[in-house]
């Protein structure tokens, strides 16, 4: 059968990789797209390719960015002194969506996971510290998600932050109890931001 073919496994493979996609969907999506004209298949892979390739990690923030330092980084409105942690570029977008938060950001791109042997040196902890050291940062604010690993990475970063002498805080009121941050609309976002909490 076709699909067992080695260069149709890869394709699956790859799908696989796509968050929520199993088995199935990835069945379902490799057959749509060697169904589409071979034109728009290319025109998919070659967008893929060229959209990978323009975009490459802020060196300050970590947020994905196609300039360098990114827009956010680079505004000279934007507040300094404070600076938003959260787990993935999602958040980011989730809460500059909201517009109510004028500070800067760092993205650790994950959370410690002991189980998954995670641990704060496979995470952009350094490079937080590294900024917090050399710039004028007055509050962190530690906007992970509410689930164990986000909560035990908060603990994590306030002990850190306490050792430079720096207040973090922690988003508090609105955001669900195991959910993800971008699934939280602006307003709930927003009160979160507000609200947070010394750790
Ligand atoms: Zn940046």
């Amino acid at each position: 059968m076709f699909m067992q073919s080695p260069p149709v496994e890869r394709l699956l493979e790859s799908l696989r990789r796509l968050p929520g996609v199993g088995r199935k969907s990835a069945e379902r999506y490799a057959l749509h797209l060697l169904t589409l004209p071979p034109e728009i298949s290319e025109e998919f892979s070659a967008a893929l390719i060229a959209a990978r390739r323009a975009i490459g990690w802020c060196p300050l923030c970590k947020n994905l960015t196609d300039i360098m330092p990114c827009a956010i980084c680079q505004d000279p409105k934007r507040d300094c002194t404070t600076i938003c942690v959260v787990e993935r570029p999602t958040a980011v977008l989730a809460i500059e969506k909201g517009g109510g938060y004028r500070g800067l950001y760092h993205v650790l791109h994950g959370v410690i996971n002991p189980l998954e042997g995670i641990g704060p040196e496979a995470l952009q902890i350094d490079t937080l510290i590294e900024r917090v050291q050399k710039n004028d940062v007055k509050e962190v604010i530690i906007a992970t998600n509410t689930t164990a690993e986000g909560e035990v990475t908060a603990l994590y970063l306030a002990k850190r932050m306490a050792e430079f002498g720096i207040q973090a805080t922690r988003i508090a009121h609105g955001v669900p109890m195991g959910g993800g941050l971008e699934y939280a609309d602006d307003v709930t976002l927003l009160r979160a931001l507000e609200g947070r909490l010394p750790l």
